[in-house]
């Protein structure tokens, strides 16, 4: 069978993963995959099913009834289906970036969505957006980036983001949250995130979006031989 290149990026919530990602996928023929959508789905399912995020023996009973597909839509734009619903747009709440962090903490969680990212790795050259693709879904990855950029830029940034979308919210809620999400994400016991020893760490704080831009496409290049 024809091996499929995988490019892997990690990193903090607001580090620009899914912009880049996105990106580079459109320019490189790849198929983008956002990790972080599907625990916000499983986070989704829980919230409404009334159950506590970080208690295992809540969320475990509800897993076999989450069916989650991952499709693409015409503009190549990934959609979350959530028993036979289209949740893409309920996933982006504050209140659901709590709970997808919260069961993603959970083992089982991790443990159930670990088939669907290796089997579409497996089956197509991928750039795949998470905490820990990696370290722990795709060790064998060609291409590892580790992509992070200082809290306070990574606030400002997703702040104007929530913003744009509508959401009514203040800097310094979001440096909270982020700050939040950061010490959960890195401290939990199963797949932390961590840089993996070979991944190449990108530090965008001082960059804007053309400059991360040429910076992952010179380290895909290096890497794969793969060029835009
Ligand atoms: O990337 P995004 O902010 O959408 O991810 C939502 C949450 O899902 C993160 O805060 C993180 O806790 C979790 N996540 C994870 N592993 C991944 C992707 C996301 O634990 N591969």
């Amino acid at each position: 069978m024809e091996k499929h290149i995988n490019i892997a990026i990690d990193g903090p919530s607001g580090a620009g993963k899914s912009t880049l990602a996105k990106r580079l996928a459109a320019q490189l023929n790849f198929i983008y995959i956002d990790t972080g959508a599907l625990y916000r789905t499983v986070g989704y399912h829980v919230r409404k099913n009334n159950a506590d995020p970080t208690s295992v023996e809540q969320v475990v009973p509800l897993l076999p009834s989450a069916a989650i597909d991952l499709i693409y839509d015409e503009q190549g734009r990934q959609r979350m289906i959530l028993n036979g619903e289209d949740v893409s747009d309920f996933i982006r709440t504050q209140e659901i970036s709590r709970y997808a962090s919260d069961v993603s903490a959970l083992p089982p969680v991790r443990e159930f969505l670990l088939d669907t990212q290796r089997r579409l790795a497996a089956e197509n050259n991928v750039i795949m957006d998470g905490r820990d693709i990696g370290t722990v879904i795709l060790p064998n990855a060609q291409v590892k980036i580790f992509l992070t950029a200082t809290p306070e830029v990574r606030s400002h940034r997703r702040y104007l983001e929530l913003i744009e979308k509508g959401e009514k919210t203040d800097y310094e809620t979001v440096l909270k949250e982020i700050n939040q999400r950061d010490y959960n994400d890195s401290h939990r016991a199963t797949a932390p995130l961590r840089p993996s020893e070979d991944s190449v760490i990108v530090d965008t704080s001082e960059m804007d979006l053309e400059q991360a831009n040429k910076a992952l496409l010179d380290v895909i290049a290096e890497k794969t031989g793969v060029q835009k």
